[in-house]
């Protein structure tokens, strides 16, 4: 990728992010996770799938992608986003440097909903419950971008694309989510193309903003455990960067 590994605004972890037990940690959960969904029968979407679509990309990236769910293509390959709106994913991360591979791509459901159609609420809410926010957990991205409303629902419930599609805002758990819209909307109405390269656009700096916020959390919370007489706390100590490279 283009831009430097370790910068700020490199979407890999830097090595002052973290440690290198928890990230461990953190694949082998999401490793663990992707072997669940490819056995699920949770939810009546397992009846029609060809193949689950559990996620791929940097199990150690600071940047997680969440689409709404798999398509055709996505459904016979067990990967997500090889579609069309899949390519002009590819293009918007490169707009910017990056590379898929230097993200983490999911999806609310991991089963291609039959014929297109959306997920129900009741799918939604057991694959989300049992799959994604254990997935969120396990990278512990800094950033979560939303590709669509289904995605977008999950984060901030109520909020409006069009109002905040390019936007940080932090959601009520503290995640912070980059909302934008769906790639595959672009295909179908073409003005919105130059809305999602504008938009990606300030992700680079979305991504540094939060990285800072968490840092300067962090910080905080240690001191307050300090000035409690609890000590430094629960913060590990710093990446073993010989560690790092197991990946
Ligand atoms: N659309 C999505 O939301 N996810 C995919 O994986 C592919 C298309």
């Amino acid at each position: 990728m283009a831009t430097e590994r370790g910068s700020a605004t490199d979407p890999l972890r830097g090595a002052a992010m973290g440690n290198a037990g928890e990230r461990l940690a953190g694949a082998h959960a999401l490793a663990q996770l992707a072997e669940a969904i490819r056995g699920c029968t949770l939810c009546p979407l397992a009846t029609h799938r060809t193949l689950t679509v559990p996620g791929e990309g940097n199990v150690l990236s600071d940047v997680m992608l969440v689409g709404e769910g798999p398509g055709a293509r996505e459904d016979v390959t067990g990967r997500p986003f090889v579609g069309p709106a899949g390519e002009l994913l590819n293009e918007l991360l490169r707009s910017i440097g990056w590379e898929r591979s230097d993200v983490f791509i999911t999806n609310v459901v991991k089963c291609r909903p039959p014929g297109n159609r959306d997920p129900e609420p009741a799918e939604v809410a057991t694959c989300a419950t049992t799959y994604l926010g254990p997935q969120e957990r396990a990278l512990d991205p800094a950033v979560i971008v939303t590709l669509g409303r289904h995605s977008l629902g999950r984060y901030l419930p109520g909020a409006r694309i069009g109002g905040i599609h390019g936007h940080m805002r932090r959601a009520a758990t503290g995640q912070h989510i980059f909302p934008m819209y769906h790639p595959a909307a672009a295909l179908h109405q073409a003005s919105l193309r130059d809305t999602l390269f504008g938009d990606i656009r300030g992700l680079p700096t979305a991504l540094l903003a939060a990285r800072e916020a968490l840092s300067a959390e962090r910080e905080a919370s240690v001191k307050a455990n300090e000035a409690s007489g609890a000590g430094p706390g629960a913060e590990a100590p710093a990446d073993d960067a010989e560690q790092m490279t197991l990946f």
